[in-house]
């Protein structure tokens, strides 16, 4: 996998703090790009930055609540403003809760996760598609998800979310390729973080089932953010990469 043309692009990672998120941007960085780490707890943000300036690294950390956009839009003006470029946005910030059956679900609850889930999808989006309008180029990931694609009792909040965001993906696809700015997304499997710790703890429906051994690690995905942003994947623009085909594993030399 070659990663050279990454080589010093500013991205932004929303929903950094930890799991998928926190490992992109460390891997991110070790290709040689200026990373701006953005969600709610900042602390963490920024001692995962400052781990990657230890390192030799461009990061900087800001505190990002996805449901707000003006906040999203001041992510990325952050990274202009740090990094004097922005080049990719990794819409990647979620939330699983609350699992439940729909029921028995308080609809301000379902409410708020798709607030994060959808509506910051597309204030990502939005606020990306304004910065990269003037440069003619850019690139989107939207963290997808086979939920997406599949219905789930207990994540009906997350289902519909990740559906309507996965939705976004295809047409945004339509009406920005012919503007330079890619889009795509990547459903990466089940991945061992704190989301799935969550879910395994709901007892709800099939995934929580799942040996937590079974589970890809979060710098599998990361290694696929980094390869979809690189024109090797352009292939792919306006779908749901899966991380679980083995021919997209191969590709990117990961265990099948
Ligand atoms: P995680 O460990 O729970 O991390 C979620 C991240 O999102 C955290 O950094 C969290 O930070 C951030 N976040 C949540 N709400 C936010 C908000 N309102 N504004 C800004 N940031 C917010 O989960 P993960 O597994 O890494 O999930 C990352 C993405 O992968 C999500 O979109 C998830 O749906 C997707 N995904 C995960 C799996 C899996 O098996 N783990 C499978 C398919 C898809 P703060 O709480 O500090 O804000």
């Amino acid at each position: 996998m070659d990663l050279a043309e990454l080589n010093g692009l500013a991205v932004v990672i929303t929903g950094a703090s930890r799991g998928i998120g926190a490992a992109a941007a460390r891997a991110f960085a070790q290709a040689g790009c200026s990373v701006l780490l953005a969600a709610r707890s900042t602390e963490q943000c920024k001692v995962i930055a400052e781990e990657i300036q230890s390192a030799g690294g461009k990061a900087y950390a800001t505190a990002c609540d996805v449901s707000h956009y003006e906040q999203v839009a001041a992510a990325v003006a952050a990274c202009k403003e740090q990094f004097g470029r922005f080049d990719i946005l990794i819409n990647n910030a979620g939330v699983i809760d609350p699992i439940g059956l729909s029921i028995d679900t308080d609809p301000k609850q379902w409410s708020q996760a798709v607030d994060i889930n959808l509506k910051g999808t597309f204030y990502g989006v939005h606020a990306a598609l304004q910065a990269f309008k003037d440069q003619g180029r850019g690139v989107i990931v939207n963290v997808s998800s086979g939920a997406a694609h599949h219905p789930l009792e207990g994540w009906s909040h997350y289902c519909a979310a990740k559906a309507g965001a996965a939705m976004i993906t295809r047409t945004i696809h339509m009406e920005a390729a012919g503007r330079g700015v890619r889009i795509l997304g990547l459903s990466p499997g089940t991945v061992a973080t704190e989301m799935q710790i969550k879910i395994k703890s709901s007892g709800i429906n099939p995934v929580s089932q799942m040996n937590p051994d079974d589970h890809i690690p979060a710098e599998w995905p990361a290694k696929a953010l980094m390869w979809m942003c690189t024109q090797d994947a352009k292939e792919y623009d306006g779908t749901d990469v899966q991380l679980r085909d083995e021919a997209i594993r191969r590709r990117l030399g990961l265990a099948v």
